[in-house]
């Protein structure tokens, strides 16, 4: 591709390459540093294009503050395994269908709209953490509030302590369901008090965080945690310019046998309207059909609506921005970039060059209170909490070790992904990582280290945190 835009002969570019010591074949990948250099030595003037020419005017426009209207909440729904996640979801939603459209078929379409005393809640219906750290991990902040489900007759777990990590590496305010409030051995005074020591502080207990005791099963006090993520809601006065060209965030897609490409998308600025042209991540299309999670028709989209669109050329990634554009060949043009530069982050990846210690330790070193994000996986709680103990101690007041997630256990793909998300290095003492973990730790470009002796941990992130990381062990 580069030769031809060079209008070069490819073997005179592999030539080149060889002649720099690069073995090379047509086809194979190379990063925009080499471009730039062949492209200079072959007497090309090269202009780098970013990020913000392409996308300029139509991503994150800044409205005016008079043009923003309220707009209703969008919440996720999180929690440990067989808390009550999908039952909270399927019957907040049963009881709560927005007016005028009761009869109609719902539709899995990984979101959903209620309405309460006029009042609309967006869910978005893929429970649980992974959903909400990939669409993190792309840069996309969809949720406003989360929801922390505990089942009360179980109380707090593993999960719901990743959760907690993960609600708050994302900064969105939290609201605690206590669930399960129906059975005989349920105990929610033992879920208050245990979410005490993961510094959650429910208002009962004196703290800022609502909690709410529901029944999922009986359909208990749904009313009183929609009332609580209203007042959340109002809290965070959330708005958006509904008169401007779209913009949002694919929640999900699929190919569909019948009707191509359908994305689901939040819409999160502007209206969305048929005949719009978009772009989602480096796909785009002409949109041909609106469709709500009722399975109607829509002509268009407001603020913090989920509906599927259909009209793309194929099918985006949850987490993936979407934005109208004035001409097909502005979209053309966006998803030609974006696809190169997918192909570069993916060159850059196999040469390991991110998340690694030494790089971390300059982003820390770049900002002003430096903080050095970690994930820590331990074989028993035990030493997991001696892990913890002593880097507290190492900090200083220049450099914190700021743990995202720790635990006891193996290291799983959603540690690689909170650990993505965080731009965290992953440690591991007397556990490993399972396959699906080092695969996409191995895309995503996320370290993971091994110990078997703590002092050899803390000396590295000691080591780093000075700027003066050892070499790999
Ligand atoms: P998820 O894994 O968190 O999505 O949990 P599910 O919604 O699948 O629920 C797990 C199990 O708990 C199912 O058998 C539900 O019927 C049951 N369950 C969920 N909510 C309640 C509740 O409020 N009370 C009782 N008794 N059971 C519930």
């Amino acid at each position: 591709e580069l030769a031809q835009r060079m209008t070069e002969r490819a073997v005179d570019v592999v030539k080149f390459m060889m002649k720099q010591g690069q073995m090379m074949k047509p086809g194979d990948l190379i990063d925009a540093d080499t471009a730039e250099l062949i492209a200079e030595e072959f007497g090309h003037t090269v202009k780098r294009v970013s990020e913000s020419d392409v996308e300029e005017g139509i991503f994150n426009i800044e409205d005016k503050p008079e043009d923003l209207k309220g707009r209703p909440p969008v919440v996720t729904i999180m929690g440990h395994v067989d808390h009550g996640k999908t039952s909270l979801l399927d019957a907040i939603r049963n009881a709560n269908v927005v007016s005028g459209e009761a009869g109609g078929i719902t539709q899995h379409i990984g979101a959903y709209q209620v309405e309460k005393d006029g009042q609309r809640v967006t869910f978005l219906d893929t429970p649980g953490h992974a959903a909400f750290t990939a669409m993190r991990a792309r840069g996309a902040q969809a949720t406003d509030i989360a929801i922390l489900v505990v089942a009360a007759d179980d109380s707090v777990m593993p999960q719901t302590i990743e959760s907690i990590n993960h609600i708050k590496a994302a900064g969105v305010p939290m609201i605690v369901a206590i669930n399960k409030i129906d059975k005989p051995d349920a105990d929610a005074s033992k879920v208050r008090t245990e979410l005490l020591q993961h510094e959650v502080f429910v208002e009962s207990m004196g703290g800022e965080t609502q909690d709410v005791e529901v029944s999922a099963l009986k359909g208990t006090n749904l009313d009183g945690l929609l009332d609580a993520i209203l007042l959340q809601a109002e809290i965070l006065e959330l708005k958006a310019n509904p008169d401007r060209t779209a913009e949002g965030v694919v929640v999900e897609a699929k190919l569909d046998k019948g009707r191509g490409a359908v994305a689901t998308v939040l819409v999160q600025a502007g209206t969305l309207r048929t005949g719009d042209i978009v772009v989602a991540g480096d796909e785009w299309g002409k949109v041909r059909a609106i469709i709500s999670d009722r399975g109607d028709q829509l002509a268009e989209a407001e603020p913090s609506l989920p509906v599927e669109i259909l009209g793309l050329n194929g099918t985006p990634q949850a987490g993936d921005k979407v934005a109208v554009v004035d001409s097909e060949a502005r979209a053309r043009e966006i998803s030609e970039y974006r696809q190169r530069k997918a192909r570069e982050i993916a060159v850059a990846r196999q040469a390991g060059a991110r998340g690694s210690l030494e790089q971390m330790m300059a982003a820390a070193q770049a900002s002003e209170t430096a903080e050095f994000p970690l994930v820590i996986k331990g074989d028993v709680q035990g030493s997991v909490e001696a892990i913890l103990g002593a880097l507290e101690k190492l900090g200083t007041d220049e450099v914190q070790a700021r743990i995202v997630h720790s635990g006891a256990g193996g290291i799983t793909e959603t540690d690689v992904s909170l650990a993505e998300s965080t731009g965290a290095a992953i440690m591991g003492f007397n556990v490993r990582a399972n396959k699906q973990a080092r695969t996409l730790a191995e895309q995503s470009g996320v370290e993971i280290r091994y110990y078997n002796i703590i002092y050899n941990l803390l000396d590295d992130v000691k080591a780093a945190m000075e700027g003066l990381l050892s070499p790999e062990r």
